[in-house]
Formats: C-alpha cells, sequence, structure tokens
C-alpha cells in the first residue's frame, strides 16, 4: 500500500515526540508499504511566527507573511527526514515547492490548483521515505502561500489524492472524531466512521480536528481518511461515504466556534438594495460572512443589520462596513468578539424534525439566550454569549444523547 500520514503540530511538538514519529514511520514503512509524510509546524510555532509579525509591522503584508509561516513546517520535515535517517533509513524532506504543490495567488488562504509530484514518486519508486511540510504551495510566479490555519490537513488530503495513496491518515492528539469536543465533555463519544457530509459540516461549524478544505478536498476525490491518535494504537475514525446505519442517528455530533466576531449596523435605512449593497462591498475583499440577522424595523423606516465573520478577517470588515454606513446614513457600527456559535450536526435531520426545537428548548432550560439561528438540511445553529460556550455545548450534547453513558 501506499500511506500518506499526517502528524499535527502536538504530534511533533518536540525532539522526543519527532522520533517517536519516526519510529512510527518506520514501522510503517517495514510492514511493506510506500509511506509519504506531511507534517505541521511545531505546536505554537505558527502562533509565535504570526505575534512576530505583529510586533515587527502594524499590518504585515500577506506575501511576507506567508513566506514567514511556512518556514514553521519547514523546520519539522527537515528534522523528521533526520531523525529517520537515524534510525537506518532513507528519507528525504521536501518543501510545499519540491512537491510541485501549485496553487492560487490568494496569500494566507491559498487554494490548491493541482500538484505534480515528480520529485516525490521518484523518491517513493527509490524506497525513500518522503517528508513534506505541510501547509505550503508555490504560486506559478514562484510566491511561496499558506492554506489557511489547520491547512496541513489539506496538504495531506491533497498528497494522497496525487499519489493516488491507498489511505490518508491523519494523526493528531486526540483518538479521533468525537461527538463533540473530548477536551470540552469528557463524556464524548469515539466515532468509529462518520460521513464526509457529517464531517464537512463538523468541521466548518468549528470542530477544527480536520481542516473544512481537506474534508472538501476528501469528499471531492473520495480519498479515504483516517482520523487517530499519534499517542497510542487505537484504530480511530474512518471519514467515509454515507451508509444506511448513519441515517439511522438523527444528531452524530455538536460543534462550537468561537472564532468569528459579529459586527451590527444600527439604524439602517429600511428599504431595497441596502442588503446587497452591505454585503457585496464585504465580499469583493474575499471576506466570508456567516450568520445574518436583519431585526425588523418598528417604524417601518430603520432597521439593525448584524452578521458573523471569522476573527481573522473581523477589523478589515469592520472598517469597510463603516465606510458602507457612512455611505448609506446608518446611524453607527458596534464590533462584538464575545460571541459564538454552537451547532448540532446530523445526516439523519433529513427526515426527523425536531431538532432544533430540542435545541432551543434546552438552551433556554438554562438560561442561555439566542441571537441569531441558521439551519440547513442537515444542522442547526446557534448565535450565543461566548461565556455560555462550554456549558451549552455539554447540555446539548446530553439532551441529543450522545454520551457514552
Ligand atoms: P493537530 O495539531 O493534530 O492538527 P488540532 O488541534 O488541529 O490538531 O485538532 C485536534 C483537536 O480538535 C482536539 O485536540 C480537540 O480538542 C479538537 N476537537 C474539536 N472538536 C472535536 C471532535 N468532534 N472530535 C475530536 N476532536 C475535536
Ligand atoms: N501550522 C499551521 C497552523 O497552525 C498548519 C497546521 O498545523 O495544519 O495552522
Ligand atoms: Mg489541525
Amino acid at each position: 500500500m501506499l500511506i500518506v500520514q499526517k502528524y499535527g503540530g502536538t504530534s511533533v511538538a518536540n525532539i522526543d515526540r519527532i522520533k517517536a514519529v519516526a519510529k512510527r514511520v518506520v514501522k510503517t514503512s517495514k510492514e511493506g508499504h510506500k509511506v509519504a509524510v506531511v507534517v505541521s509546524a511545531m505546536a505554537g510555532e505558527t502562533d509565535k511566527l504570526i505575534n512576530l509579525a505583529h510586533q515587527t509591522a502594524s499590518s504585515p503584508g500577506e506575501r511576507e507573511m506567508d513566506l514567514l509561516l511556512s518556514s514553521g513546517e519547514r523546520i519539522t520535515s527537515a528534522l523528521t527526514a533526520m531523525a529517520i535517517e537515524d534510525l537506518g533509513h532513507k528519507a528525504i524532506a521536501l518543501t510545499g515547492r519540491q512537491m510541485g504543490i501549485v496553487t492560487d495567488t490568494v496569500h494566507t488562504k491559498a487554494k490548491i490548483e493541482r500538484i505534480t509530484a515528480e520529485k516525490a514518486k521518484k523518491a517513493l519508486d527509490e524506497g525513500y521515505i518522503v517528508v513534506v511540510a505541510g501547509f505550503q504551495g508555490i504560486t506559478e510566479n514562484d510566491d511561496v502561500t499558506t492554506l489557511g490555519r489547520g491547512g496541513s490537513d489539506l496538504s495531506a488530503v491533497a498528497i494522497a489524492s496525487a499519489l493516488k495513496a491507498d489511505l490518508c491518515e491523519i494523526y493528531t492528539d486526540v483518538d479521533g472524531v468525537y461527538t463533540t469536543d473530548p477536551n470540552i465533555v469528557p463524556d464524548a463519544k469515539k466515532l468509529d466512521k462518520i460521513s464526509f457530509e457529517e464531517m464537512l459540516e463538523l468541521a466548518s461549524l468549528g470542530a477544527k480536528v480536520l481542516q473544512t478544505r481537506s474534508v472538501e478536498f476528501a469528499m471531492k476525490y473520495e480519498v479515504p481518511v483516517v482520523v487517530r491518535s499519534s499517542f497510542n494504537d487505537n484504530s480511530g475514525t474512518l471519514v467515509t461515504k454515507e451508509d444506511k446505519d448513519m441515517e439511522k442517528v438523527v444528531v452524530s455530533g455538536v460543534a462550537y466556534d468561537k472564532n468569528q466576531d459579529k459586527i451590527t449596523i444600527m439604524s439602517v435605512p429600511d428599504k431595497p438594495g441596502i442588503a446587497a449593497r452591505i454585503f457585496k462591498g464585504i465580499a469583493e475583499n474575499t471576506i466570508v460572512v456567516d450568520m445574518i440577522v436583519q431585526n425588523i424595523s418598528s417604524d417601518g423606516k430603520a432597521t439593525d443589520i448584524s452578521f458573523t465573520v471569522p476573527k481573522t478577517d473581523s477589523k478589515k470588515a469592520f472598517k469597510l462596513t463603516e465606510e458602507i454606513a457612512k455611505e448609506l446614513g446608518a446611524k453607527s457600527v458596534s464590533l462584538s468578539d464575545d460571541i459564538a456559535k454552537i451547532s448540532a450536526v446530523g445526516v439523519g435531520m433529513r427526515t426527523h424534525s425536531g431538532v432544533a426545537a430540542e435545541m432551543f428548548e434546552t438552551l433556554a432550560k438554562h438560561s442561555v439566550n439566542i441571537m441569531a439561528i441558521s439551519t440547513s438540511e442537515i444542522k442547526v445553529s446557534c448565535l450565543i454569549d461566548l461565556k455560555y460556550t462550554e456549558l451549552a455545548v455539554r447540555v446539548l450534547h446530553e439532551a441529543f444523547g450522545l454520551g457514552k453513558k
């Protein structure tokens, strides 16, 4: 078999961990498999580099930011290859560029366009273990790009697809995908398998165990993905196509997202074209708006509009909104960073009703106020006060009967 193994930040957090990873990789190779490894930066390293940039400049350029951030993964790829060689096995470390990962030009959240992988294929055929620096690629124009936070997951899945690997293993610090974040709810249950669609919802709603775009990619190209721990030999969670068993479960997981801020425009004229003007202006700056609430105006003249954006874009979005608000004659604009989104996900919702009602009731019982709601075929999300996040996750997880007990 050809196996791609991705190791996240905590799995390569220090030299002992890197040596442990090398051992696991060599063991897999000795079992007769070809192995391509994708590594993240050491735990905390990417945040450290981002901090350095912000200490250096008030708004660091995105091209240079990408060059800076890509260095974290380069360090671990080189060290991991050295550790493998030290165990007496041939290994070669490759940067995103050497792997032939070509992306678009959207710095800090680039999309992969193609992967040539010539050098890696040759090395694998010659018996090398290939160790690729995750999270990065290169534009046609030779500029280094990164793939968004958590982007090494995407590197791994895309490389697995390019190499036509039989399996893509995502090694992390928990045993697999759980019914909710096991670090918040100790009673959370590990799932043996989960559908691509549910995983995609969970990921996009905040469960950072897999990056959203990596799940999208795996679903599109049918890459078999297993999420498992690099700290033990437990079997993990298979992410796969939906089957009949999965539909029987109404809610399969609860997710939370603390990475959004809320922008509110007060007293904006209540007439056609206003929402279009606001959201077009924001979209043109590649900022993704998530939840939107427009209050009904009491006098028919002016209304409040609130919406959420990723924290990383909120300052930029706030500035833009202020400009648009002025132009529209709105009263004022405010930014709040103390909100969270809580979601229940499950493919069974397609055929069962009542999930939303149960969710609202449970939150009400614990005096958690709901600021906005959004639903799709297989999820219900509520915007709440940040300080109730853990409470809400716990009580919803229990209300939907997701725990081990
Ligand atoms: P890595 O550094 O290996 O990429 P991440 O920190 O990105 O790891 O993702 C793993 C973390 O995801 C876990 O430690 C856990 O706290 C969090 N998490 C959130 N929701 C879930 C879930 N439903 N199942 C498993 N882990 C989850
Ligand atoms: N090091 C990057 C991050 O922290 C990418 C990754 O770990 O997947 O976001
Ligand atoms: Mg991650």
